[in-house]
């Protein structure tokens, strides 16, 4: 593979666009960008720019694609799947300066930010006024809306209120030729085809969002909160079940097993005990609902095996077991010096037996896996521990990744519920889809990038087309010219 050097010529027209001290080509400076929340795969950008307005986007595109440079859009880097991870050769456009709230119409619920804005920051702004913005993924505090957007990132609360395609009404896009286009808008079901929603969850591979209209929500006048402990994930997994067929829709409902719970106790000093698994379910709406509904999921729980239910007596206390649950990734550190987030999807009734089948690989693979995750839609995240000092284990904790999400698709579920494909599960899409089904995602790609810039080698599996164009197979000219090899 080439890897094209970034003319100096090229790198002084990026700066007289951004600014001299936005644009990075300092090969010790780069190193921040090589890689997103997925640390165990790297590549240095040849260049990082960060613009500041949608026009400097534009431009900055433009300069990069008539050069034939990949472009790698970036937001804060927590993506778990190598979205954000540069390719060789690539300019990296960061969104992390374009972090201006445009417009707030708390009367329409809506709110239009940039999309380096952090998750979190948009329910901040529009708290006072009663609303919010439900996707919250556990990262909400430090990922972007553009990442988010790009992911189509859900999180706990995403079971009753979706994820976030539920909550994009308008986008505008930078594409490959610098084009400035306006997807979507605030008026519901517009006519012609829905590219809104393509671009939800687009991965960074059709354009670069520079201005996200976000759909807000009323707070809700009531949420109940239960943390229950049960001997083993078995009966936790029935009473998650039973709790969905007896019709309530809780507004979260996260299941941690002994080794998460052990994990989150050491990170966080909660003092929760020592047991098979845990649930932790919040039940939000009107007061008088909520008291019914989360009476009665706690009758459930006792049910099916709960050992002790837990109240909290205040919001603190509230707020204390969910940073219990949110932390549960990065508190991994406490109990493994490495871990790998694993992100798959199963039906919801499978996940006692999905469970017990992870625990029977692991132990094959001689390691250890840990599991937190939205139980309410089936989306588990094995934490796949290892020490990547220990010859082998690094491979064998992939291994056993890709293994845990075959078992998920064979459960009829899929090899990714929020975390995205990125680089990391692109040849895993072959376990999902048939050739007609990528070629047929490949040809949207390549509807609105046809150049290939953004994001190549990510989502699909190794390319069988030239540069991922569908079609009959032609040589790319670098093949030709014997500077590039098809691998
Ligand atoms: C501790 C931890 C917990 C997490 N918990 C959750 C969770 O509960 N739910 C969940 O869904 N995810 C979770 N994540 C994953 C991650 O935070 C999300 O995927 C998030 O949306 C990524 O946002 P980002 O700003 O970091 O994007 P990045 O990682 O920078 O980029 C992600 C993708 O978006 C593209 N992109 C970024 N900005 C733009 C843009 N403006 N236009 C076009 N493409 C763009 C990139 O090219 C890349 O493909 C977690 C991650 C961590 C580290």
């Amino acid at each position: 593979m080439v890897r094209p050097a970034v003319a100096p010529d090229l790198v002084h027209r990026m700066a007289a666009v951004v600014g001299a001290e936005h644009c990075i080509s300092d090969p010790a400076d780069l190193l921040v960008y090589e890689c997103d929340g997925l640390t165990h795969g790297r590549t240095t950008p040849a260049l990082v720019v960060l613009p500041a307005t949608t026009d400097e986007v534009a431009r900055v595109v433009k300069l990069a694609s008539e050069a034939g440079l990949p472009i790698v859009p970036r937001g804060a880097g927590t993506g778990l799947s190598g979205g954000a991870r540069p390719v060789p050769g690539c300019v990296v456009v960061g969104l992390s300066r374009m972090t201006r709230v445009l417009g707030v119409d708390l009367e329409n619920g809506t709110i239009r930010v940039e999309p380096g804005v952090i998750n979190l920051d948009v329910s901040r702004t529009v708290q006072a006024g009663g609303y919010y913005y439900a996707p919250d993924p556990s990262s909400q505090g430090v990922c972007t809306v553009g990442g988010n957007v790009a992911e189509n990132s859900g999180g706990a609360h995403c079971l009753k209120y979706g994820f976030t395609v539920n909550h994009v009404l308008a986008a505008r896009v930078v594409l490959d030729g610098g084009e400035v286009v306006d997807l979507g808008g605030p008026a519901l079901d517009p006519p012609g085809y829905d590219l809104l929603a393509v671009l939800v969850g687009s991965e960074g591979m059709l354009g670069i969002a520079t201005e996200v209209t976000l759909r807000l929500l009323r707070k809700p006048e009531a949420t109940r909160t239960f943390f229950a402990t049960f001997p083993s994930t078995d009966e936790a997994g029935a009473a998650v079940s039973g709790i969905i067929a007896a019709g309530i829709l809780p507004a979260a409902i996260e299941m941690m097993d002994r080794l998460a719970i052990a994990a989150a106790r050491a990170a966080t000093g909660l003092d929760w005990p020592d047991v098979g698994a845990a649930l932790l379910m919040d039940a939000d709406g009107a007061t008088a609902e909520v008291e019914h509904v989360s009476r009665r999921a706690v009758e459930i729980a006792r049910a099916a095996g709960a050992l002790e239910i837990r109240i909290p007596r205040d919001e603190a206390e509230r707020q204390l077991m969910w940073k219990g649950r949110k932390c549960a990734f990065a508190a991994m550190g406490r109990i493994s010096p490495n871990y790998l987030v694993e992100d798959g999807v199963i039906p919801r009734s499978e996940i006692a037996r999905v469970l017990r089948d992870i625990g029977r690989l692991a132990e094959e693979a001689g390691l250890r896996v840990a599991n937190v995750f939205h139980a309410g839609d089936g989306n588990l995240h094995p934490l796949v521990l290892y020490d990547a000092r220990a010859p082998g284990e690094e491979e064998r904790a992939a291994a056993l990744g890709r293994e845990i999400l075959r078992l998920c698709v064979r459960y009829g579920g899929s090899i990714t519920g929020e975390h995205g494909v990125g680089a990391e599960k692109a040849a895993a899409m072959a376990d999902m889809f048939g050739p007609d089904d990528l070629e047929t995602m490949a040809r949207v790609r390549w509807g609105f990038d046809p150049r290939g810039r953004f994001n190549p080698g990510k989502v699909f599996p190794t390319p069988r087309l030239c540069g991922e164009r569908p079609g009959p197979y032609q040589p790319h000219p670098l093949e030709l010219a014997g500077q590039a090899e098809r691998w």
